[in-house]
């Protein structure tokens, strides 16, 4: 459930009606609402009610804003981050260092002090290497990182190839049945307290069959590893749950994983971790666009708006669909395609679609781009950095500015010795 809906034939964010956005702030621009991210996380929770210790993360890549990580804050998340960037600013929104996890594949030596100097709760080590050249920097600071160890599982998480994590030949994590020697060599370094195990199979996971099946070969891990007198107390389970993109998408609710997840780690006897990003924040969010021109083409027509590649980039990075709708519908419908002003054909957001129908001028949205979206833009063709809203009842705010293409040409240079 979310808080976008139509009041009177227009569209609103809570209490906002988005023309007023677009009339003050412009287009295009993201807009967030506060009371959607809130439910969205307290669904989540209350998912995992059945589970005796846990600790939920928001996957902060997929929406690292300011103000978005605040209203998670005040939830009680911690935050799941994937680089140095990402935990400066994890911490700038409120979220306390102990909550905060730290992963990704390719953690630099600077970024693994820098964790150890804010204090960070847990480090999700990649690969051994890397557990080794942390257990040497905390050694050094005479201090103790805390650690779990990422397993890939080796199962097809039925996903889109890009955002699969969790095959063998996927660069993630270590391979499940060379886990054990790794996680024996690694526990015995000064300097590192291995207590678990990570894993994180893929993003926008629409059945929780390979999810269990992952998270019961590291059931079986977990006792191998106590078997061999290593200490297990915490499991790290990722993220992945899928959300409804269009009609007559149906993933799994969180209630169904929550179940699955209890079910299957009855008897783990561990403080679970979990670390989602997209099911919270998919929906919470819009990106509001104008229609800049309506143009014939051979198939259908072409609905020109003001957004683009650059500001939403996961239909042309991953075919996603994202649906459309007419901040002001008519009732009326047409066949059309919705592209961008960028000069590229992968600057396309949707083919031959029934839309409602659109004129230059008028507003529109796309639909669930609160995850994904406003932290993928880019300024591609030169255009600004898209801005982002985020609406709390009757009132809004600007939590990210857009910068004009003017900013971004300000901090180059032309070298003096080109005449
Ligand atoms: C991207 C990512 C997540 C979040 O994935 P969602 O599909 O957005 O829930 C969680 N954990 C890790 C390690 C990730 O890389």
């Amino acid at each position: 459930m979310d808080h976008f809906a139509y009041r009177d034939g227009v569209l609103y964010a809570e209490d906002i009606a988005l023309p007023r956005i677009a009339e003050e702030i412009g287009t295009p621009v993201y807009v967030y609402s506060r009371a959607t991210l809130e439910r969205h996380a307290q669904v989540f929770r209350d998912a995992l009610a059945d589970i005796p210790r846990k600790h939920i993360a928001f996957a902060i890549k997929c929406n690292p804003n300011l103000g978005v990580l605040r209203v998670l804050a005040r939830q009680g998340y911690g935050a799941d981050v994937v680089s140095g960037g990402e935990l400066e600013r994890a911490i700038a929104s409120g979220i306390a260092p102990e909550d905060i996890v730290f992963s990704g594949v390719g953690k630099t030596r600077a970024e693994l002090a820098l964790g150890l100097d804010r204090g960070i709760g847990q480090f999700n080590i990649e690969h051994e290497p890397e557990g080794v050249a942390l257990a040497e920097i905390a050694a050094r600071k005479e201090m103790t990182a805390q650690a779990v160890l990422r397993v890939n599982p080796d199962v097809d998480a039925g996903t889109h190839a890009k955002i699969s994590t969790g095959k063998a030949e996927n660069k993630f994590g270590v391979g499940i049945d060379v886990a054990p020697e790794i996680f024996d060599r690694l526990a015995r370094l000064p300097g590192l307290k291995l207590r678990g195990i990570a894993l994180h199979i893929g993003s926008q996971l629409t059945s929780l069959d390979p999810l269990e099946a992952a998270f019961v070969r590291v059931g079986r891990l977990i006792a191998d590893l106590r078997a061999a007198g290593h200490d297990i107390t915490h499991v790290d389970l990722g993220g992945g749950l899928g959300v409804p993109y269009k009609e007559g998408d149906n993933p799994p609710s969180p209630a169904d994983y929550g179940a699955m997840v209890a079910r299957v780690t009855r008897d783990w006897d561990v403080t679970l971790m979990f670390e989602p990003g997209r099911v919270i924040a998919g929906n919470a969010g819009v990106l509001l666009t104008e229609v800049l021109w309506v143009k014939p083409g051979a198939q259908s027509d072409f609905v020109i708006v003001d957004a683009a590649m650059n500001d939403l980039a996961r239909p042309a990075l991953y075919d996603a669909w994202h649906d459309f709708q007419a901040v002001r519908p008519s009732g009326e419908t047409m066949t059309a395609s919705i592209v961008g002003p960028v000069c590229e054909t992968g600057d396309t957001f949707a083919r031959d679609r029934v839309i409602d129908k659109v004129a230059a001028g008028d507003l529109a949205v796309f639909r669930t781009a609160g995850a994904y979206g406003a932290t993928m833009a880019s300024t591609y063709n030169s255009r600004s950095l898209v801005p982002e809203v985020l609406v709390d009842g009757d009132r809004y705010i600007v939590v990210a500015d857009r910068i004009a293409a003017g900013t971004i040409m300000a901090a180059e240079r032309v070298p003096d010795w080109i005449d």
